[in-house]
């Protein structure tokens, strides 16, 4: 984690505030209004006014406001949760927790200054009448026939207001700017208006109620907020709220609104009348339900404070309008999860397996590491096995696709931890459902050791120290990237945005025996599933899991054309602009071995890095000017492998280099020893350098060990004519157009088949056969 400070437009204004002696402390607030839960959104507010009072410590300090000035729509239950969910995203407001309906008898008080000023009148100007009266932005307003009473009669009429005389809507108090202002805010803003309702707060006191605009800037003005930090749709408001924060007497310096950007994020709602249907009209089960993008919900997902402040901290603060992609949150969830939640097994679509050689009534044990050696966590835990055991349905594949390498009839498979077992017999019901795998295990491969190459590795459960937990598999609440925006632009609903996927659960998931005394709120990893963390109503009878994230980004794939092709374009950009990194990086090399003043330890360490290990001319000079850190890391990455040192620098300098260019070399979640290893994977042909490139594109983003991400995932190059034999001939298939004009002579084509069966084989393939291959099949 960095710890530079913050930098963004409002932090400089802060910063030279202070510096200027405008202000000596700063205070900023934040205002919710008590009529729902925190969202999302909320946590970037809180986070930049929180942020501020911390960063600015001891001289600032930051408010809990809560803005409760409508009483129809508020609740105590809510600021309770409202309380609840900022202390929980880390933030403590100490002594400073205010309500807006504390300051009604100053509001008021003020108000009738204003009137005595002539600055504000009673209106029996009807909402309608007001609003066209009003005129609109090419046409100035007209003055409603009440403008002109006078100070007496105003003060007469609003007194009457507040004891209760009128009905709800019968009159207004407005304020008396300027009609033909450009800034419709200042055309005559009501200030007051009339709702006999009971208000949680302060219960019948009042049956007037100041607006927004009346009461936001002065409770600010009351509690000497220095800056005011709102979002952009309070741009126009601006100026009304310096209007009246100077037409009061205060005893502070004027507070001084500034706006950003609202943080709006894909595939949800963040406004708090949307997600009040949501729960009211039952689409979920609460504002707390894991799929909610409120603060509670996402809590309850088994998402962390951390993640949702990494989250904030890496979009910024900025005042222009954009969204941020879903899939950019789910990422900080996981990038934060993966050191925090210990790697388990659970199989959560069981199927069963019989080891028949192993024998009946025996069981062992394996010592399986919590962590992947990337994190810096120790622990284990003992991982029972016997001869019942559970795998997911998915690893077994009666009739495997190409490509296939997990369990298939007649095929190995290597356990997780423990053996190499083979399938022997599918048993099947009478309906043809699979019910048992008959399968044999290799006792010389236990812990997992083979000489011979076993392809896939999948998890797996041993069956009598098994416990049944129900695991809850959550996914976006939206089926579409702007549900709000679609449901105006298709005149719709935004329920109709729905996902009807958003929640499959698994009653009867096995998970190893560990797990058995998970506590409401622990995360796990549950291998090759994803992130999950137990939910808060699990008891250690039922336990209850909630996915909080899928390993991977599950919606990327969804291959509409428009997203492919967009995908490949950007892929083709991604080559275009490594190839001009590489060659920037061969000029600096080349001026650098011509430059006079180039040190001669460079020299003669370049010179070292070529003659004693081979490293290509160039890719030394390169390696030889770089940082310290960056060569220890070379060095670090060769140990024991020196054969292999010109294959680990022009990885270093064509892949690592490229993303050094942002980030630092600490920050990075390739080590050495990763980066090696993926080295090694390409050049003894274990894998293609496209997947070899790929897995290094994952490792920048969230570490990981190559070899088992390619183990784990069945990565390995297709080098065997028998396996790309099916895939070639599907393709010729499908492409008949394509395969008569290339018998017709057009050779050309080739590049285009190979592209397919690499396409095919997600990269796969070893491309060098593949040309073997298709010569042969087309003839
Ligand atoms: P909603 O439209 O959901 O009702 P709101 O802005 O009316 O949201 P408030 O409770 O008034 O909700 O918001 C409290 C504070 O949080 C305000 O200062 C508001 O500007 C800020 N805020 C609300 N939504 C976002 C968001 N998406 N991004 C950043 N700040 C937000
Ligand atoms: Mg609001």
């Amino acid at each position: 984690m960095s710890h530079e400070p913050k930098s963004d437009f409002i932090r400089d204004i802060v910063r030279d505030d202070l510096a200027a002696e405008r202000h000596t402390e700063v205070v900023t607030r934040f205002p919710p209004e008590p009529n729902g839960y925190l969202h999302i959104g909320h946590a970037k507010s809180i986070g930049l006014n929180f942020g501020l009072a911390r960063e600015h410590a001891p001289d600032a300090r930051c408010h809990l406001r809560f803005d409760d000035t409508n009483p129809t729509t508020e609740d105590v239950e809510y600021t309770e949760a409202i309380q609840r969910d900022v202390r929980w995203l880390g933030y403590d407001w100490g002594e400073n927790l205010f309500h807006a309906s504390d300051y009604f008898p100053q509001l008021y008080a003020w108000a009738e200054q204003l009137i005595r000023d002539g600055l504000a009148y009673v209106d029996h100007l009807d909402e309608e009448a007001i609003r066209e009266y009003r005129g609109t932005v090419t046409e100035p307003g007209r003055p409603s026939p009440f403008r002109d009473r006078s100070v007496e009669e105003n003060l007469q009429l609003f007194r009457r207001m507040r004891d209760g005389e009128f009905q709800d809507g019968e009159c207004v108090l407005r304020a008396k700017i300027d009609l033909a202002a450009t800034n419709m805010k200042m055309r005559d803003p009501l200030l007051y208006r009339i709702r006999h309702s009971h208000h949680y707060r302060t219960g019948d006191d009042w049956v007037i109620y100041p607006m927004y605009d009346w009461a936001h800037c002065l409770s600010d003005a009351i509690e000497g907020i220095t800056h005011s930090l709102c979002t952009l749709e309070f741009e126009n408001n601006r100026e009304l709220y310096d209007w009246i924060v100077e037409r009061v007497d205060i005893p502070f310096h004027q507070p001084r609104q500034i706006e950003f950007a609202r943080g709006n994020v894909s595939y949800a709602v963040t406004s708090k009348r949307k997600l009040l249907r949501l729960v009211e009209e039952g689409h979920v089960a609460g504002w707390d339900d894991p799929r909610m993008p409120t603060i509670a919900g996402m809590r309850r997902r088994g998402v962390t404070p951390e993640a949702i402040r990494a989250f904030w901290d890496r979009a910024g603060i900025a005042r222009t309008y954009n969204v941020i992609d879903y899939a950019s949150l789910e990422h900080a969830v996981r990038d934060d999860l993966n050191t925090r939640a210990p790697r388990v097994l659970a199989v959560l679509d069981p199927i069963k397996v019989v080891l028949e050689n192993y024998p009946e009534g025996e069981t062992e044990t394996f010592d399986a590491p919590y962590w992947p050696h990337d994190i810096p966590k120790e622990g284990e835990r003992p991982l029972p096995f016997g001869r019942e055991l559970y795998i997911e349905r998915d690893d077994f594949a009666a009739e495997p696709p190409p490509g296939f390498f997990r369990l298939v009839p007649g095929g190995e498979v290597r356990l997780r931890y423990a053996y190499v077992i083979t399938c022997h017999d599918v048993v099947r019901d009478d309906a043809g459902e699979i019910v048992e795998l008959r399968c044999t295990y290799d006792p010389d491969t236990r812990g997992g050791n083979t000489e011979r190459k076993v392809k896939g590795t999948i998890h797996w459960v041993a069956a009598h120290t098994a416990v049944d937990v129900e695991v809850r598999l959550y996914d976006r609440l939206f089926a579409h990237e702007d549900p709000a925006g679609a449901a105006e632009a298709e005149d719709k609903d935004f329920v109709d945005f729905l996902n009807p996927q958003s929640l499959e659960i698994r009653e009867h998931a096995k998970v190893e025996p560990s797990l058995a005394a998970a506590q409401p709120g622990d995360p796990f990893q549950f291998e090759r599933q994803g992130y999950f963390v137990v939910d808060e109503t699990s008891t250690g009878d039922h336990l209850v899991f909630n996915r909080t994230v899928t390993l991977r980004d599950t919606w990327a794939k969804v291959s509409q054309s428009a997203e492919v092709v967009e995908r490949e374009a950007s892929a083709q950009k991604r080559a275009e602009e490594k190839a001009r990194y590489k060659e920037e990086q061969r000029r600096a090399a080349a001026e650098a071995s011509t430059e006079p003043e180039l040190s001669a330890e460079d020299q003669e360490r370049a010179s070292r890095f070529h003659d004693e290990l081979g490293v290509a001319a160039h890719d030394a000079a390169v390696l030889a000017v770089q940082d310290e850190e960056v060569r220890a890391f070379f060095s670090a990455a060769i140990v024991g492998r020196k054969d292999r040192a010109a294959a680990i620098a022009a990885w270093m300098i064509n892949e690592l280099l490229r993303e050094l260019k942002d980030r630092d070399l600490d920050s990075l979640p390739v080590t050495p020893d990763t980066l090696a290893a993926l080295v090694g994977l390409v050049e003894d042909k274990t894998i293609t350098a496209t997947v070899g490139k790929e897995i290094f594109a994952e490792m920048v983003e969230k570490g990981g060990d190559p070899v088992a991400i390619v183990d784990d995932r069945g990565l390995e190059q297709l080098g065997d004519a028998d396996a790309l034999l099916p895939v070639i001939e599907t393709i010729i298939t499908a492409n008949p157009a394509q395969t008569e004009q290339y018998r017709g002579g057009k050779t050309a084509l080739m590049g285009f088949f190979i592209g397919q069966v690499m396409r095919e084989t997600g990269g796969r393939a070893d491309a060098k056969l593949v040309r073997e291959l298709l010569v042969k099949a087309l003839g």
